[in-house]
């Protein structure tokens, strides 16, 4: 990596510890024939000004959501009819799947769960990307739908940053979601943070992750913000902004002593790091980077990044993995809404026709 790449001695060793983390838990499974199911639910209560997400707001949409909720029932029963294979694990994200309203949720989870072949070995993690999605009444329904993992991404711990970021909640509610969970069940809990966002001065990453270490999740997760066309952000950067940004200009070593520092606290705090990856057109080129207690890392997420194992994904903008002789093959569902809905079928053969490559 040192001399093909270029990469740092100490980059390089973490790509080695993260590559044996992930080899360790791909070896539990066997690619012939474990695969691992995407349940996607394409709103959210606001738009980050980050996300490129086909994501919707929740409210707007909230008449087609039943619609949406029994197409995905459908291409579920049509895909998973006859199959009997369990699922290694199965991820409901979005989008936010907790801001449907209970009762849509309920039979989104339930409805789902009945018709993808799972058992109780399969790990099943529910996203509740907002904290200020998260009442009693869904936390229960989570529970009692039999989910063992769930993710509160607070990105920030600064206030005045969700605001500017159009996330609509507040540190305080990531506190309040975080501690009903724990009171709810002993759900594994991940925090997501993104490290570098604009506005942010040096040192206030560092207090988000010492805010969140304080808190104790299972997993922490780092992300580098990858900006796409389809950000919002973008609209409000000019051109040397971005490239500056993006470390196009010159690497921004504040920034990489910062995540460096964050490393070493979450090591402090038994937190190892186990699933890696890079994105385009990332802040400072840098990386997205997940750390778990021992024995609590996302069996869905190193198996869905391995490329090795068949993801089938359900729902609009939603992808689905097939590895053939050649190499991965990939089936994207319409990000449109009214376009899945209506060519729902045709997603399923499609994937149908895959699944015997
Ligand atoms: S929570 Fe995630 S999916 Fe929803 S708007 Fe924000 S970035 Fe997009």
């Amino acid at each position: 990596m040192r001399a093909d790449w270029g990469l740092s001695e100490e980059k390089a060793k973490l790509g080695v510890e993260v590559g044996a983390a992930e080899q360790e838990i791909i070896s539990r499974y066997d690619a012939d024939k474990d695969y691992v199911v995407y349940c996607g639910l394409p709103c959210c209560p606001t738009r980050c000004s980050y996300c490129s997400f086909t994501t919707r707001d929740a409210a707007r949409y909230a008449d087609k959501l039943e619609l949406y909720v029994d197409t995905m029932l459908e291409e579920a029963g049509q895909f998973f009819d006859g199959w009997h294979n369990k699922a290694a694990a199965i991820y409901f994200g979005g989008g936010t799947p907790t801001s449907l309203p209970a009762d849509l949720f309920a039979r989104y989870i339930k409805g789902l769960l009945e018709l993808i072949p799972h058992d109780t070995d399969t790990e099943l993690t529910m996203e509740a990307g907002r904290p200020d999605t998260l009442d009693k009444e869904n936390l229960n329904l989570i529970k009692d739908a039999g989910f063992g993992r769930l993710c509160i991404n607070p990105q920030t711990m600064h206030d005045a940053s969700l605001c500017a970021i159009g996330r609509n909640h507040t540190v305080a509610d990531t506190i309040t979601a975080f501690e009903l969970a724990r009171e709810t069940s002993d759900f594994v809990i991940n925090m997501d943070l993104i490290y570098g966002l604009p506005g942010e001065a040096a040192g206030d990453f560092l207090a988000s992750l010492d805010a969140v270490l304080y808190l104790g999740p299972e997993n922490i997760t780092l992300h580098s913000l990858a900006l796409k066309q389809s950000a919002r952000l973008m609209e409000e950067m000019s051109e040397h902004d971005l490239k500056t940004y993006l470390g196009e200009i010159h690497p921004d070593i504040g920034l990489e002593r910062e995540l460096a520092e964050g490393y070493k606290r979450l090591r402090l705090n038994e937190y190892l790091p186990y699933y890696l990856y890079k994105q385009k057109r990332s802040r400072g080129a840098l990386e997205n980077i997940g750390f778990s207690k021992l024995g609590c890392e996302s069996i869905y997420n190193v198996l869905m990044m391995s490329d090795r194992f068949t993801v089938i994904g359900l729902g609009s903008g939603a992808a689905s993995k097939f590895i053939g002789p050649s190499g991965v093959v990939r089936q994207h569902n319409s990000k449109d809404l009214a376009d899945y809905i209506n060519r729902v079928s045709e997603f399923v053969n499609r994937k149908i026709e895959l699944q015997s490559i």
